[in-house]
């Protein structure tokens, strides 16, 4: 048993106590989102029984402490992803969203003939706004392609000129489960004068994140996928760049005064927070964020490295099932997609769900990459802090059940 689950942090999450179709629950669909500790739920239910009220406007005492509550968990954010200052931490509703806001940076950025590089395994939010963002300014989307199921840097590095603006990927893939060098990556892209966007949903969760010691321009990520609510997330940008940046949406909030035909606008971060804000998400996020930080993120990391070194052999010695990705445990975080021979995906995680594991399958939001790899779509298992070794088995049984089963039928 790792440190992590010696603390019983199982006891917190109590959803986890379920029995599914007669089946205690493994729940091993966290890629897609997690569980919610039962510190967060209280943080949230005390806001909206105590504390609620508009952020910024009243002088109540109700308003100052949900205002006082909002601007804490911003630099509980700060603490967590290590920006310089409060000022580069932008609520948002996730990392669609950031990518979203960064794409209209690029708008008022990119010129014809310009290009954007993105990598193959990008998830959908990280590469439909370039697609319009690029198609509006007549910019063109560059692929990096992959070398041994990971991101492949001497293609990269053979696509980057100074036609480059922006660089855009995901610090952790969401099905191949690999780890991008997105800080050597910045280092190149700034050599070519390129601004460098990292998309952090799936390692923001995971790992300690230094947006500094990064050297990115912007980090995405999205509280629902490290134990916080739905419908908020944190959009990371540099100052000097979030000064020269136009807001993306306008009106209450968000302005310094505002004339009969113009307006100005009120200074970093809430230039970009227009109208009322996700205050209780932002608050459970940072409860989210307290949560984390207590266990401690190395602590996060390991114990995920621990089930990937446990399980991914396993899965691996299964005749007939081919994982995707690196095939080192090294090189594998806990996002883990695979297929069986001759079995739809669907049909394997509703096999699954029979015995209580929940797995996600279909094309995870990243069909420009399972095109690449030549399938239609694939099975995910993916861990995070409260799976156990036992989960692992299941998963590991269930689908070799599931195997044993259709060969019987086909
Ligand atoms: N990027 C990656 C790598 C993801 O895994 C996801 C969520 N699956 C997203 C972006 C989008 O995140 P959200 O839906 O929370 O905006």
């Amino acid at each position: 048993m790792t440190a992590l689950l010696d603390k019983k942090i199982r006891q917190d999450f109590s959803i986890l106590e379920q029995i599914i179709n007669d089946e205690p629950l493994a729940y091993l669909d966290n890629a897609a989102t997690t569980q919610k500790p039962k510190q967060v739920l209280e943080v949230l239910n005390n806001y909206y029984e105590k504390d609620n009220a508009n952020v910024h406007r009243g002088v109540h005492t109700l308003a100052e402490r949900a205002t006082a509550a909002y601007e804490a968990s911003r630099e509980k954010a700060r603490a967590f992803i290590n920006a310089k200052s409060t000022k580069e931490v932008l609520f948002t509703r996730g990392t669609t969203t950031g990518l979203n806001w960064v794409t209209h940076f690029a708008d008022e950025v990119l010129e014809e003939d310009d290009e954007v590089i993105i990598s193959i395994m990008e998830h959908h939010s990280n590469v439909v706004p370039w697609q319009e963002v690029c198609r509006k300014n007549g910019a063109h989307l560059v692929y990096v392609y992959l070398k041994d199921g990971a991101l492949d840097m001497t293609d990269l590095r053979s696509k980057l000129s100074s036609k480059t603006k922006f660089v855009s990927i995901a610090h952790v893939s969401n099905v191949l489960g690999c780890v991008n060098p997105v800080k050597e990556i910045a280092e190149l892209a700034h050599e070519v004068g390129a601004y460098m966007v990292v998309d952090g949903a799936q390692s923001a969760p995971h790992m300690t994140i230094d947006v500094q010691e990064l050297d990115c321009d912007f980090f995405t990520l999205s509280g629902h996928k490290m134990l916080g609510p739905t419908g908020i997330g944190v959009l990371y940008g540099r100052e000097e760049i979030l000064n020269q940046m136009s807001p993306v949406e306008f009106g209450g909030e968000m302005i310094d005064f505002v004339h009969e035909q113009k307006s100005t606008w009120t200074d970093l971060p809430w230039k970009f927070e227009a109208g009322t804000p996700n205050i209780a998400g932002a608050i459970a996020l940072g409860a989210a964020i307290d949560y984390l930080t207590e266990l401690g993120m190395d602590k996060v990391q390991a114990h995920e490295h621990e089930l990937v070194s446990y399980v991914l052999p396993k899965l691996q010695a299964i005749d007939g099932l081919t994982v995707y990705g690196p095939q080192e445990v090294s090189k594998h975080t806990g996002v883990i997609a695979f297929n069986l021979d001759g079995l739809h995906p669907h049909d394997v995680a509703t096999a699954l769900d029979y015995e209580g594991v929940a797995v996600r399958a279909g094309h995870h939001c990243a069909q420009p990459l399972i095109s690449h790899l030549g399938i239609h779509s694939a099975a995910r298992a993916s861990f995070y802090i409260y799976n156990t070794k036992e989960d692992c088995d299941k998963l590991v049984e269930a689908i070799i059940k599931t195997k044993e089963f259709f060969n019987g039928t086909l």
